[in-house]
């Protein structure tokens, strides 16, 4: 089969969308409103056009799935700070450099006052960051969910094995499936069902999302990134609503194994704890995020460094925390478009590819 085409196929889109129009009618017509909690898919539904396609009665909501975006404002204002600091090395993906602070001070503003900050594209350039600057610590930025975390754990072990003695790991990464919790918990949530995030899938399988149906009856469906992996998605949560059967299903089968990837779920025990969790516009969420166990501290900057997260306020004006969790759409926010634009972001949701604001202000506004 040809993975490239195969699932952007015009027809079988079409077909699909028959497919969810006769479900939602079966059904009641009753409104389906899904969230997707990654990125990657949030771009993709606006790249592919699909928002255009949908039927009035199927809503799409973006959810916290951009690992800049829920990035809370006091973690940012912490590498901020380190930053500054004398003999301290920071390394971060590129996404990072430009979100704000409460101060509207950037990582890019620290670079440009000298701060020694650098851009990696893995883990493993840290490592030898850390071994071409013996005399300085590099600080790695740890954000992302539970696919990016393997590969740091991963850095983790080799710096081990190779004897660094300073490269260290700043870990801010989070768990999605508290947050879906989180999410249904809220009391205002719209939320109907659940499209999963297929990269994360991948190192969880199903077992972690059982929860959403089992004590929430809400549907959740690992999709893939094309337009005929989401529209198969949609169609079998509307099925499932029509069935009045709420499930936790895989249609991803090409790039995802129902039980995960243990072997990267291994890494990610040896290295890393559970704990709780600071999420933009969320707020604290148990268990939600990875710290890093005691066997591993001479690698944690938090302790080796004395770090303490800072109280702030968040950005005025901004309301990405409302946009996170599906209740705002992006051009709901007054900044939207105006003091807000991908070229001058005020909110984290405005500076990645993968934001919702950025999505909507690229696909939806620029059209
Ligand atoms: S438009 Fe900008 S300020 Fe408003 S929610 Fe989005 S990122 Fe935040």
């Amino acid at each position: 089969m040809d993975y490239t085409s195969a699932f952007r196929d015009p027809a079988l889109c079409r077909g699909l969308l028959e497919r969810l129009a006769r479900a939602l009618d079966a059904g009641g017509g009753k409104p389906l409103r899904f969230m997707e909690v990654c990125g990657t898919h949030t771009v993709a539904i606006f790249q592919s056009g699909l928002r255009a396609l949908l039927p009035p009665s199927v809503t799409h909501l973006s959810g916290p799935g951009c690992p800049v975006c829920v990035t809370h404002d006091a973690e940012v204002a912490m590498f901020l700070n380190l930053a500054e600091r004398d003999s301290v090395r920071i390394a971060t993906f590129g996404d990072l450099l430009r979100v704000p602070g409460p101060d509207g001070r950037t990582l890019k503003h620290a670079l440009a006052a000298g701060a020694r900050v650098d851009i990696i594209y893995s883990p493993l350039d840290a490592l030898r960051l850390a071994a071409g600057h013996p005399g300085e610590t590099v600080v790695f930025l740890g954000i992302g969910f539970e696919t990016t975390a393997p590969t740091v754990a991963g850095a983790m072990l080799m710096a081990r094995q190779q004897g660094l003695k300073n490269f260290t790991v700043l870990s801010f990464h989070k768990l999605v499936p508290p947050a879906l919790r989180a999410l249904l918990e809220d009391p205002e949530c719209a939320v109907d069902a659940f499209l999963l995030p297929g990269h994360v899938s991948t190192i969880l399988g199903l077992e972690p999302y059982r929860f959403l149906a089992g004590e929430y009856r809400t549907p959740g469906v690992v999709a893939g990134f094309d337009p005929a992996d989401i529209l198969l998605a949609l169609c079998l949560m509307a099925e499932q609503r029509r069935d009045d059967a709420p499930a936790v299903v895989n249609a991803y089968r090409r790039a995802v194994d129902d039980n995960g990837n243990p072997r990267a779920r291994a890494v990610l025990e040896q290295v890393f704890r559970p704990a709780d969790a600071l999420w933009r516009g969320i707020g604290r969420i148990p268990a939600s995020g990875l710290t890093i166990a005691p066997d591993f501290a001479d690698m944690d900057a938090m302790r080796r460094l004395d770090l303490v997260l800072p109280e702030v306020k968040p950005i005025p004006g901004c309301k990405c925390g409302e946009v996170l969790k599906g209740k705002r759409a992006p051009d709901a926010c007054p900044l939207f478009g105006k003091t807000c634009t991908p070229a001058n972001p005020v909110g984290p949701c405005m500076v990645s590819t993968e934001g919702s604001c950025a999505a909507y202000y690229k696909y939806h506004l620029e059209g």
